[in-house]
């Protein structure tokens, strides 16, 4: 008899009809955008930039109006890793170009080789100075000036709206694990619900969504939607080993998923779908192994369970929208209509292991 799994798991998931709709509509939009990039150039229709685009990001990239100083979410940032064009996700900056300019926005001394940022003469306001717009989708990011305090002399005055952030997780950062403190990659399909599961559960850290499993570095959603980075959608989920544990997470991931379908979760078809567990360790392994077994063996579903379970290498995070996506979407449709369900059904399965909330 196999301790892992709880009897009681197995009748609450055999009584579960997994009914999952797709991460569809919400998700469609950028992917019916990504037919339209051609060779490197990213066109769309005002309306079709305001689908992908919150109203500030709109103004700026799209409206050319500029955010008031010292107010740009990204201004004081320190953190190591690449600054991307907020409408295509082209890599513009990285960590190491940003300064300290005190001109309340941020400032960066020079950008990434390649032509990505192209340079056009503005006259407006009076001024003469040089515009500076992103050169795969034309989104205005601010102007460059030639009074820069370093070694280039170059200023790049970037609006904060113009720039996504990705940082840098390094594998072994990833892996550092101390104490009871523990790491898992998990891939169920579309990342908004797999992670709005996890931030509930009693004894999990953090979750963050993002990719692993492919082979592009850093990919931007889009990326991936586009089907050739060989990324999953996946979480990646901090967890205190005192409080809960693997075996807890994993019934989660199999109450909350269909595993059984490799590459298809509901309507969201592709291998950015899979069902995949990356494992760090022979531990987790084992784990992992036991539990796929022995749902397999009983026949909890009707068809076998295909989800893969190999090696973690590394995870990238996805771009700050898609993060706590349910929480700051909840008025959404597709919130509404495919995570929701997904929640209730977790709240009611595992009802005493919330986390606690009104603190
Ligand atoms: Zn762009």
């Amino acid at each position: 008899m196999n301790k892992l799994i709880s009897s009681s798991f197995l009748i609450y998931t055999m009584s579960i009809v997994i009914c999952l709709s797709a991460c569809g509509q919400g998700k469609n939009e950028p992917k019916a955008t990504q037919t339209k990039t051609t060779q490197d150039v990213v066109t769309k229709s005002p309306d079709e930039w305001k689908k992908v685009l919150s109203a500030e990001q709109y103004s700026v990239l799209r409206e050319k109006e500029t955010e008031k100083p010292f107010t740009g979410k990204l201004l004081y940032n320190k953190d190591k890793g690449v600054y991307k064009c907020a409408g295509c996700g082209n890599e513009l900056f990285t960590d190491e170009m940003k300064f300290d300019s005190h001109c309340g926005w941020p400032s960066f001394d020079k950008e990434i080789e390649g032509g990505k940022i192209k340079k056009i003469e503005d006259n407006s306001l009076g001024m003469h100075r040089t515009e500076i717009v992103c050169a795969k989708c034309g989104g205005h990011l601010g102007h460059l000036f030639d009074d820069g305090p370093t070694s280039t002399g170059m200023r790049y005055c970037v609006n904060s709206e113009s720039l996504t952030f990705q940082k840098e997780v390094a594998v072994a950062e990833a892996q550092k694990t101390k104490n009871n403190i523990d790491t898992i990659t998990l891939g169920g399909g579309c990342y908004w619900c797999v992670e709005a599961v996890y931030e509930m559960l009693d004894g999990v850290v953090s979750v963050a969504s993002g990719f692993s499993g492919g082979n592009v570095v850093n990919p931007s959603y889009r990326e991936v939607c586009m089907g050739n980075t060989g990324h999953a959608e996946v979480v990646q989920i901090v967890y205190d080993n005192k409080k809960t544990s693997l075996d807890e997470i994993l019934r989660v991931f199999f109450t909350v998923h269909d595993p059984t379908t490799l590459n298809r979760q509901g309507a969201d078809e592709g291998e950015q779908y899979r069902s995949v567990i990356f494992y760090s360790n022979n531990e987790q392994y084992k784990t992992a192994k036991s539990i796929v077994d022995e749902l397999n063996n009983r026949r909890v579903y009707d068809n076998p369970v295909v989800t893969q379970i190999v090696p973690f290498k590394v995870f990238y995070k996805a771009e700050d929208y898609h993060q706590d996506y349910y929480a700051q979407n909840q008025e959404k449709p597709y919130c509404k209509m495919v995570i929701q369900p997904k929640l209730e059904k977790f709240e009611k399965l595992f009802k005493d292991r919330l986390k606690k909330t009104g603190n």
